[in-house]
């Protein structure tokens, strides 16, 4: 009679209850095959400052039936509840294994960019043509001005200044150029470049830079709040968020996902897993060895005095990231703390070790001399969700299954979240058919490893990955830096 899909192997993982809530520095989404159970958040400046976490529906304490579950309550997960139940009248229950935005919508920079993943917008006419590089865009603008005006719905400390993407050496200006070229010339934008004098001048004195281009669309936020934010709403319409209830094991009988959490069975005929770098690789078969996670580190600064702030001429809250491979993100602090951050920690073992703090302690150095030494007061690290073209896949991976997906930011989802819930939402209510947008790559194309990764994919050779990225990040600190 009944076929089922035993997932995660054969064996569904046995369920456990919270035992340990406490914060895990060395977790590790390629080690362990949850993020746990009711964990605490990191210990971030954003949950320092975001106030009590507005109430959810707390843990799942019996089986229950119901249409859509949303894996991952981040803010990718949290919009699609909002868009489920906004635009399509469903109701969907998100499952989260901690908290509330407990992965890296609590842990990022909170740089909200024009941008869907990591490629330029040359490299998308390199990759798939011009025609099909402006429908994108036409796509991704959409996605960020619904974005920015969420930003003004939801109290979450909005900058709308922009972002400055600056040369951190000479040989970068000709580079930065081409993209202000390409950006006006081609996509309409108001993209200028500005000198390192003028960035001094009216921004701040960053010591790294040669020149940057400015692109007016950027929007600097608390990440926390903002998904606080989508939550509310999300529940407002009639979602529910069971935090505490990690999916533990998954099992498809008769087209129904029965997923297993700590305190019940949730049986449902639709899932949509947005679980970003978190995503454990048993949880399902379908997205095993897609994605590879990375770590980000980040750091806040005590605030600046005003010494400090005349020193380093800080005259805007406008984010900044640099043209380096492995960039550094950063920005002034409504509270005028300085953040930073960018990749260097590889394992969930090695995120502890103090060269990475080093890494960013030393940057600001560099960067902003006169806060040499300065206090850090909160340090951090999450893990963000790499595909292979580092670009989201937005998919049902399998016509034959009732799954969706929202993966692959490559650490730029802040933005892009939000209309990536509004789309994947679009897709589950099965009101995609037939709309040309749904061509575009990013929707039509699959989820896959990064390139370079694959040659590390079977499980034998999976240890090596690790060995893999290490070189490459010395690799790219060798073009960035020597
Ligand atoms: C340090 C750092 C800095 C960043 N800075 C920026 C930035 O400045 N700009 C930008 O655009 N992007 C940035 N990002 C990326 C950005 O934060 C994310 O792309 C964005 O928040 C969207 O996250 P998400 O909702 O897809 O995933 P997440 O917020 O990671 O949410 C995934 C959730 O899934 C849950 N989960 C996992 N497995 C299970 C399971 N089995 N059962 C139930 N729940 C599960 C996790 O607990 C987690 O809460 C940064 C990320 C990091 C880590």
């Amino acid at each position: 009679m009944s076929t089922a899909q035993h997932f995660q192997g054969q064996t569904a993982l046995p369920p456990s209850r919270p035992t340990d809530t406490r914060y895990d520095p060395q977790y590790d989404p390629l080690v362990m095959p949850t993020p746990g159970a009711g964990r605490d958040y990191a210990p971030t400046y954003w949950v320092a400052s975001a106030g009590e976490p507005p109430p959810d529906d707390g843990p799942v304490l019996r089986d229950m039936d119901v249409d859509v579950v949303v894996i991952g309550g981040g803010s990718t997960g949290m919009s699609t509840a909002l868009y489920l139940a906004q635009d399509h009248g469903i109701g969907a229950v998100v499952l989260e294994a901690n908290q509330t935005a407990w992965g890296c919508s609590s842990r990022s920079g909170g740089q909200g960019q024009n941008a869907s993943g990591r490629l330029t917008r040359s490299q998308w006419i390199e990759r798939w043509g011009l025609d099909t590089a402006k429908k994108l865009d036409t796509e991704i603008r959409t996605g960020f001005e619904n974005f920015r005006a969420l930003t003004q719905e939801i109290d979450c400390n909005a900058f709308d200044g922009g972002h400055l993407y600056v040369a951190h050496r000479a040989s970068k200006v000709a580079y930065l150029q081409e993209q202000t070229r390409v950006r006006r010339d081609i996509f309409g934008y108001g993209t200028r470049m500005m000198s390192a004098e003028e960035l001094r001048e009216n921004y701040c004195d960053e010591r790294d830079a040669h020149a940057a281009m400015w692109e007016p669309e950027g929007v600097g936020v608390h990440p926390l709040k903002f998904t606080f934010g989508l939550m509310q709403k999300a529940r407002a319409l009639g979602a529910k968020v069971h935090t505490a209830s990690p999916v533990q094991g998954w099992q498809t009988i008769n087209g129904v996902h029965h997923l297993q959490t700590p305190g019940g069975v949730v049986r449902a005929k639709r899932v949509v897993v947005c679980t970003g770098g978190y995503t454990g690789q048993r949880m399902t078969p379908i997205l095993k060895n897609k994605l590879l996670p990375i770590l980000s580190n980040s750091v806040v600064t005590r605030p600046l005095t005003d010494a400090e702030l005349n020193a380093t001429n800080f005259k805007s809250q406008t984010f900044l990231t640099d043209t380096r491979t492995l960039r550094f993100y950063y920005r002034l602090l409504p509270d005028n703390r300085l953040q930073l951050g960018s990749r260097s920690a590889i394992s969930g073992a090695d995120a502890e070790r103090p060269v990475h703090l080093k890494l960013l302690t030393d940057a600001i150095a560099r960067k902003f001399p006169p806060l040499a030494g300065i206090q850090i007061d909160y340090s951090w690290w999450g893990w963000v969700d790499v595909s292979h073209d580092m670009m989201p896949r937005l998919t049902r991976p399998d016509p034959t299954q009732t799954v969706w997906h929202a993966l692959g930011y490559g650490g730029n989802g802040v933005s892009f979240s939000t209309w990536a819930g509004k789309r994947i939402a679009q897709r589950v209510a099965g009101k995609d058919q037939g709309q040309a947008v749904f061509q575009l790559p990013i929707y039509s194309s699959p989820l896959e490893y990064p390139n370079f990764f694959k040659l590390f994919r079977s499980e034998a050779l999976a240890p090596f990955r690790r060995l893999g990225q290490h070189f490459l990040y010395k690799w790219y600190w060798m073009q960035d830096e020597l």
